[in-house]
């Protein structure tokens, strides 16, 4: 979904959005219905826990220690094209900012970070932001609390 800003192979090299702690485990990506089908049918082993009307995966945490999704391999995401909605977006997200949506997208993600303003916000408008703002309205679990200092690319028009 990301291909015309972000190469594969960049994405390959860094893991940093398949590892989580204890503080940033409400990143953990929810898991919507169909995902949750297609991983009862094909990896039964996985767990998953419920959040708010949703699932994410199931992850034990110790402190400030990194744990991996349970998804992730020595090659990459096992679930390919079939990444949770959270994964395909990000570093963007949904955020809830003063009674109103906005993407946001998240410094952590070294690659698309350096991208100038421009280049995000011609990328973000339109069918993007469409497709972002449609889907956190039929899953408002995905609206994440907004964090000081992330840079606002789009607002959704009321
Ligand atoms: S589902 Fe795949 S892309 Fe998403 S956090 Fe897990 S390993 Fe990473």
């Amino acid at each position: 979904m990301l291909k015309k800003i972000l190469d594969q192979k960049s994405c390959g090299k860094c893991r940093i959005c398949c590892g989580f702690d204890e503080n940033d485990k409400w990143e953990i990506p929810l898991v919507f219905d169909e995902l949750r089908e297609h991983l009862a049918q094909h990896y039964p082993e996985v767990r998953l826990t419920s959040r708010g009307n949703e699932h994410v995966f199931e992850m034990q945490f110790n402190g400030d220690e990194v744990v991996f999704c349970p998804m992730l391999t020595e090659t990459g995401c096992a679930l390919g094209d079939n990444k949770p909605f959270d994964c395909r977006i990000w570093p963007f997200r949904v955020n809830s900012f003063n009674g109103h949506k906005v993407i946001t997208v998240s410094p952590v993600c070294g690659t698309v970070s350096e991208l100038p303003l421009k280049v995000l916000t011609e990328f973000v408008q339109g069918d993007f932001a469409k497709l972002l703002f449609e889907t956190a309205e039929a899953h408002p679990d995905m609206v994440k609390p907004y964090i000081a200092g992330y840079p606002i690319i789009a607002v959704e028009a009321k």
